[in-house]
């Protein structure tokens, strides 16, 4: 048990206090890790975290877990890769079962541009540390062999790139094992409670105004993904973020057959097998932007089709269940953690379609930046002010298969 855990109850609802040292919006993973590091790390414990629905309802809970590091640029990797370090770790950390899973990620390819990009950037993971590696199709039929490299499909595989440390974790297990350890360690959890509007005093932060009442605090904390421009803007602050529907789908529950996680960007799918045996595929993003959590039907069929093509295996099985959820997407395809023009209040978001794999990593160098008033060495280079600097960190290689 950890320490001051309760033995009925994951984490205690307490009622708002009139004030804090820290108050982080967003209950989802990252505002979840964030406490948690704050409390662990920094031995900040007088912490809220607000959040407007219920713990992990919004991406945290609606993603496809897909867990990696092969990004191309050096700040990336090194995010990235930290943030995979933890994983490693964090079930031991947190004392809670994550079901995480390396059971390999592949990155397909299916014509020259792709094969070029792919082994460019898994020469740029091997310089950085980052397990990678080039697999032809054979390679491929070798690691996964229910995809078909025959010469039938409209883009046949060509390779893949193959991260083997890569895999798959459960997203709640992660919200609540990240929850009850920050709550054990003195944070409060206040669930049902909207920030409404920020407190300023000039160009500092004051605190919060929620559904539930003002609460001050001195730094405040967004954690709040696909709202982060909606609560920036309560600021008088204009975030480079659009806002876009994500769907996913699963189907019913099958025999194991797929044993890695398998992506393409060119037919535009992902796929692996949840520990249950359904089989849990993502689609690329709606194109319109929106905060309503659902999508087109066309983008549902499109990857389905797309699965098909990939796996012919799959073509009697059913869908169970299709959702959707709201991404940050920022113009170079990476995130912003770190400081704003108003002291006291911090920003992380932008992670789009693939921060549940930062989620740990995030927690981490954005908790250091909340205690240190300064970023990180690790998360220096995802500024907000590289949007006007132009030191921007093009992940749309890496990026572009939405996960
Ligand atoms: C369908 C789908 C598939 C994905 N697949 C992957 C994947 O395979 N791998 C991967 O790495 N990433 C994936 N992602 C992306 C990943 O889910 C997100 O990048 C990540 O979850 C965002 O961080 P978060 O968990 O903190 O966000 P969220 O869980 O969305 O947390 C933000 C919270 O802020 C709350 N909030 C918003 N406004 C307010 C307010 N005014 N007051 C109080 N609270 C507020 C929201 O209710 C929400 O709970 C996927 C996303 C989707 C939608």
């Amino acid at each position: 048990m950890l320490e001051h855990e309760h033995p009925d109850f994951l984490w205690r609802s307490p009622d708002p206090k009139p004030s804090y040292d820290v108050i982080v919006v967003g209950a989802g993973g990252h505002g979840l890790a964030t406490a948690y590091y704050l409390a662990k790390r920094h031995g900040i414990t007088d912490v809220a975290v607000l959040e407007r629905g219920w713990l992990g309802g919004g991406n945290m809970g609606r993603n496809t877990t897909i867990i990696r590091s092969n990004y191309l640029w050096d700040e990336s990797a090194a995010i990235y890769e930290h943030s995979l370090k933890l994983w490693e770790g964090l079930a031991e950390e947190l004392d809670y079962d994550l079901l995480f899973s390396q059971r390999g990620v592949l990155n397909l390819a299916h014509n020259l541009g792709d094969v070029r990009e792919a082994v460019r950037r898994v020469h740029a993971n091997r310089l950085n540390g980052v397990d990678a590696v080039w697999l032809d199709a054979d390679g491929v039929k070798e690691v996964c062999p229910i995809v078909d490299t025959s010469a039938a499909p409209r883009y046949p595989v060509l390779g893949a790139t193959y991260q083997p440390r890569g895999g798959i974790a459960k997203h709640d297990h992660v919200a609540w094992g990240y929850a009850r350890a920050a709550d054990a360690l003195g944070v409060d959890l206040i669930q049902g409670c909207e920030v409404t509007g920020l407190l300023l005093d000039g160009d500092r932060i004051e605190g919060v105004e929620t559904s539930r009442g003002t609460i001050r605090a001195g730094r405040v904390a967004l954690a709040a993904a696909g709202h982060s421009s909606v609560l920036a803007a309560m600021a008088g602050l204009r975030l480079p973020i659009q806002s876009h529907p994500l769907q996913a789908l699963v189907s019913e529950l099958l025999e194991q057959v797929l044993d890695c996680v398998v992506m393409s960007n060119a037919v535009h799918v992902y796929v692996s097998q949840a520990h249950k045996g359904e089989l849990v595929m993502g689609a690329g993003i709606d194109a319109y932007n929106g905060y309503g959590q659902r999508g087109g039907v066309h983008v549902i069929e499109a990857q389905m089709s797309a699965a098909l093509e990939l796996f012919p295996i799959f073509a009697r099985a059913h869908v169970l269940r299709t959702w959707g959820g709201i991404v940050d997407v920022t113009p170079d395809a990476s995130p912003i953690v770190g400081l704003t023009p108003i002291s006291g209040l911090y920003l992380n978001c932008g992670w789009g379609t693939g921060g549940f794999k930062g989620t740990p990593g995030s927690g981490w160098v954005y908790a250091h930046t909340i205690a240190h008033d300064a970023p990180h060495p690790l998360n220096a280079p995802f500024s907000l002010d590289r949007f006007e600097t132009g030191a921007l960190i093009d992940e749309h290689g890496a990026a572009a298969v939405a996960h």
